[in-house]
């Protein structure tokens, strides 16, 4: 049987130890006479999941004692809003500053234009979303309610690799959804790290933030009760029934990842098979990045063929060889490659194998 690589940019592929370890735990959790689903969320049962899976997280990206996990729902389109309803009542004229690197940090300026005076910062249109604009022009705002970032941007495949310097007392809030534990982060140069899990977490359903405790507790009042962080905070996640389940194959995940060697362990695998995938693209001019190498995405990597007319013939021919959902977003055509962390070196190797046959090279 020819051995499955699911290269979707999300939901996407999760480790297979963790499904078969789900796989085998479905109909009885830990002789419980459960399944996960079937368990009250209060019971003491699914409070053990949640909290060693919130514990798990905190050890792997070594989330400082002053910050609050939430797993929270909704995705990370709805924190495009809760973060400014969250976050904008600090201020009496509230501005928030934006860097515009691609499609994901696009919709979070539209949306936070709803709630307060957004300044884009800077922007990457011009180069048609291929690099991150220097910090030297970024014209970021003195006192601005919140610096928002889009450190990867999955569509475009454009990685912020560096903590930008900020006026004092400006949170960076970032939105980590395609390569949250992919690398490592120093969380205390942040005031929000947010994402959906669907990419590098677990299921889709589940929405982390990461959250400074200072900046807990200034929801405007049309902020929904369920989205006010600092109900979700004092509730442990459980103001309202969270999502269980999600929770706990998100808890299965960081247990894998420890046993994987944690996040620095994960990062060196992430570099090595990044650059295997960069060179097989970079070979000669048949396949195209267009992305600045300096702020190419591990995890996320868009390309076209030279001549497109060729597209579904490789499409074809990937599927044939178990390579699968490798189609680019509708928005920009061509192909992409997602390559989390539960993709083995394995699977971009057969992807750089097909490739080179497929370039006849
Ligand atoms: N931000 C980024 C970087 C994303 O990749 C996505 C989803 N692909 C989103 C936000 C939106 O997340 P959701 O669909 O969970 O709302």
């Amino acid at each position: 049987m020819t051995t499955i690589y699911n290269f979707s940019a999300g939901p996407a592929v999760l480790p297979k130890e963790v499904l078969q370890q789900a796989a085998a735990e479905m109909l009885d959790w830990h002789g419980s006479g459960m399944s996960v689903m079937e368990m009250s969320h209060r019971g003491p049962e699914f409070i053990s999941i949640y909290r060693a899976a919130e514990r798990d997280l905190r050890d792997l990206l070594a989330v400082p004692d002053n910050y609050r996990i939430l797993f929270m729902q909704g995705g990370g389109l709805s924190q495009n809003a809760v973060i400014p309803m969250n976050l904008v009542g600090r201020k009496r004229d509230p501005v928030v500053d934006f860097i515009h690197t691609g499609s994901w940090s696009g919709k979070s300026i539209k949306e936070a234009a709803r709630y307060a005076k957004v300044n884009v910062a800077a922007s990457a249109q011009e180069s048609r979303y291929t690099r991150v604009p220097p910090q030297s022009e970024w014209k970021l705002t003195p006192d601005a309610a919140y610096l928002h970032l889009c450190t990867n941007e999955t569509i475009d495949g454009v990685e912020i690799d560096f903590v930008p310097e900020v006026p004092a007392g400006v949170p960076i809030v970032a939105d980590m959804s395609s390569h949250i534990l992919s690398r490592q982060v120093d969380v205390a140069k942040y005031g929000v790290i947010f994402g959906g899990a669907q990419k590098n977490i677990g299921p889709a359903g589940v929405t982390v933030v990461i959250v400074r405790d200072d900046l807990i507790g200034h929801a405007l009042p049309i902020c929904p009760s369920a989205f006010d962080w600092k109900n979700v905070a004092e509730n442990e996640s459980m103001f309202n029934t969270p999502p269980t389940y999600g929770i706990y194959i998100a808890g299965l995940v960081f247990q894998w990842l420890k046993r994987q060697g944690g996040i620095a362990a994960m990062e060196q695998r992430n570099i090595e098979k990044a650059r295997l995938l960069y060179a097989a693209l970079d070979a000669d001019d048949f396949y195209q990045n267009r992305v600045d190498p300096q702020y190419r995405s591990r995890m996320n990597v868009p390309f076209y063929l030279r001549d497109e007319s060729k597209n579904e013939a490789f499409l074809a021919g990937a599927k044939a060889r178990g390579l699968l959902q490798l189609k680019g977003h509708k928005s920009v055509g061509g192909m992409r490659a997602s390559i989390y962390n539960a993709m083995p070196i394995e699977g971009v190797q057969a992807l750089v194998d097909y490739l080179n046959e497929f370039a006849g090279r």
